[in-house]
């Protein structure tokens, strides 16, 4: 589906969407470098130490490092290697022939297996879809006037593989009838309005699962991920899919 934007990541690891209490820009000035649990670091309210999540085991998973990823901003601004902590499942690390044997926590705000972020993502798509109704190729050239942003080379066929990924969380939200509201003002067959609806549900929408509580697109994204059951049931992400699911 995101052809043209995949990346690599680890084989066999199991993804896991994590709130974070910083931008990515802040994740990454607090990470980077680093060489210890990302938990202790940003002092995060997960405790796999109790149990792991992928054998449910006390004192199985371990930390043992980090791997490095392209990444883009909300702002727009190009990460070469931002990192994400990765975990050992000790237990099934011993048993061979087993799938899955690591996993690794990614920011709620990145998207599996693309460079560019949700919140980047979005608004991309606000451009053409939300109220300023721009061309596609007027936000094209808008995206290449950021000058030193070279990394932005955005083409028509990542923003509809962009345009395509909002489409699917559309149809995964309304197959799981979460988001009454939502579902209410889908009864239309327009595209375009579609997604202006989504865009605006999106931008005003409010997690009260987390503290604190967090907000808009992204904050969507882990609600639905929550409610599916989050990394105790490894459930499916909102926006992409997880190396897990391919
Ligand atoms: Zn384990």
């Amino acid at each position: 589906m995101l052809a043209g934007i995949v990346e690599r990541c680890a084989a066999n690891e199991i993804q896991i969407a994590i709130i974070i209490e910083y931008t990515l820009r802040g994740y990454y000035s607090q990470v980077k470098g680093r060489n210890n649990d990302i938990i202790e670091i940003l002092n995060l309210p997960y405790d796999f130490k109790y149990s792991c999540p992928l054998c449910g085991a006390r004192d199985c998973a371990q930390f043992i490092g980090y791997y490095y990823r392209e990444v883009i901003d909300e702002k727009g601004t190009y990460y070469k290697a931002m990192p994400i902590a990765r975990y050992l499942c000790r237990r099934k690390g011993k048993a061979l022939g087993v799938k899955h044997r690591t996993f690794s926590l990614l920011p709620y705000q990145l998207l599996p297996y693309s460079k560019y972020s949700i919140p980047f993502i979005i608004n991309a798509l606000r451009k053409v879809y939300g109220g300023e109704n721009n061309s596609v190729k007027e936000l094209l050239d808008y995206l290449a006037g950021f000058g030193e942003q070279k990394y932005i080379d955005l083409s028509n066929s990542v923003f509809y593989a962009f345009r395509e990924l909002i489409l699917t969380a559309i149809d995964k939200m309304l197959a799981m009838g979460f988001y009454k509201d939502l579902t209410m003002q889908m009864q239309t067959p327009s595209l375009r309005q579609r997604l202006r609806i989504f865009l605006s549900f999106a931008e005003d929408f409010s997690c009260y699962k987390t503290d604190p509580e967090i907000r808009g697109p992204c904050a969507l994204g882990y609600d639905y991920y929550v409610r599916n059951g989050g990394y105790r049931k490894n459930a499916h992400f909102l926006f992409g899919t997880p190396s897990q699911f391919r």
